[in-house]
């Protein structure tokens, strides 16, 4: 049953109070469901038992607390866990789920596909579909907290689904009020209540929206980087074109809440002979000179028809060592869930892919670092 009754799900406070006075209801009714749909992880008005009879029965006539299905789980022999999430028109969605010891980072989706085109990811390739709305994104992280049973709220910090980062398929910031919406669901200490230092936006670079990102949600950011000059990123990431890496470094260097307890993350795309020499390293130290930052360098992950070959490993090696020795947090990111295609910028087509194939055939695991 879709799509008949209002969806609860992915409305802010605000509009939630609103719909109790639309069924006629004082609008503190509001908070007793956000405890039952947020903390509780109910779906179900008849189990909602704190709310009076009457109410339940209104609340039932009208609307439905509406979680996304989903249309396939994976398990990644290293524990990584990826979604295939089904949106009520048909369209599907990949979440991932990055566990680490006692602790893990769901890495969600903002859009379906990305008007960007960045060459050497493979959402890139895909045309935009549309902007994912509150309920999709909210919804995302509800359907990997039903996997891994995470409801109530743990109330004790011992959360195995800990962060978030929105590093998934489609670029946040040209999403921004959904996409701010749902964080602000997430964030609300009435519910799921997770932190805003616990949540990481990455963006391409989107930079008139980055001020308000910090001032209004306060997450951690991370910027899609991996270039130091504007010839070469206009390439990998053509919004540089329109807000080159000037712009886009003094964006960073004002970032509301940034400071050297809560740095911005540069994320850099290690590409064979083409961003990753010593000479490139020495100026990315150069240009973020001021900035509180640290780094996260990811080895490029191949996918069908790409145009670039990852790094050689001494290369990325010698380039983290190069920015250690200038004072930073380099870590490469070790490369998760390749074996079911969850990995950085392999997300979607391949589940596509793959389902058309034949549900139950793994691809071969790729040589990891
Ligand atoms: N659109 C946003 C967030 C999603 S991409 C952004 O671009 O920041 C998340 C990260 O994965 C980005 O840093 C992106 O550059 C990187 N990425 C994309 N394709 C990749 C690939 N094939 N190999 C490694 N990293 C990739
Ligand atoms: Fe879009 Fe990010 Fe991929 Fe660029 S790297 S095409 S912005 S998802």
């Amino acid at each position: 049953m879709t799509g008949l009754y209002k969806n609860l799900v992915g409305l802010s406070r605000q509009q939630l109070a609103d719909e109790m006075l639309v069924i006629g209801e004082q609008p503190f009714r509001a908070k007793q469901l956000w405890h039952w749909i947020y903390h509780q992880g109910e779906t179900d008005f008849e189990l909602m038992t704190s709310i009076g009879k009457p109410l339940r029965e209104k609340l039932q006539a009208a609307y439905e607390v509406r979680k996304p299905a989903v249309s396939l789980e994976q398990t990644s022999s290293d524990r990584t866990r990826k979604w295939l999430v089904k949106l009520e028109d048909g369209n599907e969605v990949e979440t991932v789920y990055i566990p680490e010891e006692d602790r893990g980072a769901i890495c969600m989706s903002s859009q379906i596909g990305c008007t960007l085109t960045c060459t050497f990811c493979h959402t890139g390739t895909q045309r935009l579909v549309r902007n994912l709305t509150p309920a999709e994104i909210v919804g995302q992280f509800m359907v990997a907290r039903d996997s891994y049973g995470e409801w109530p709220t743990p109330t004790d910090g011992g959360r195995m689904i800990s962060n978030i980062v929105m590093m998934g398929m489609g670029e946040p910031l040209f999403n921004y009020d959904n996409v701010a919406t749902a964080l602000k669901i997430i964030m609300d200490g009435e519910g799921i209540a997770l932190s805003k230092r616990r949540i990481t936006l990455s963006t391409s670079g989107v930079v008139p929206e980055i001020e308000r990102c910090g001032r209004d949600l306060g997450v951690n950011l991370a910027i899609s980087l991996h270039a130091v000059r504007d010839e070469l990123r206009d390439v990998l990431v053509p919004i540089n074109k329109k807000y080159p890496l000037v712009e886009l470094l003094n964006a960073c260097r004002t970032y509301p809440g940034s400071n050297n307890a809560r740095r911005i993350t540069f994320e850099y795309v290690m590409l064979d002979g083409i961003n990753d020499s010593a000479a490139d390293a020495r100026e990315l130290l150069r240009l973020i000179k001021g900035i509180p930052a640290k780094f996260n360098l990811i080895p490029f992950n191949p996918w069908p028809g790409s145009a670039y070959e990852c790094s050689k490993p001494h290369t990325i090696r010698r380039f983290s060592e190069i920015l250690l020795d200038g004072g930073y947090s380099a870590p490469i990111r070790v490369p998760r869930g390749r074996d079911i295609m969850a990995a950085c910028g392999q997300l979607k087509s391949e589940s596509q892919r793959l389902k058309r194939a034949a549900r139950t055939a793994m691809p071969e695991q790729p040589a990891g670092l």
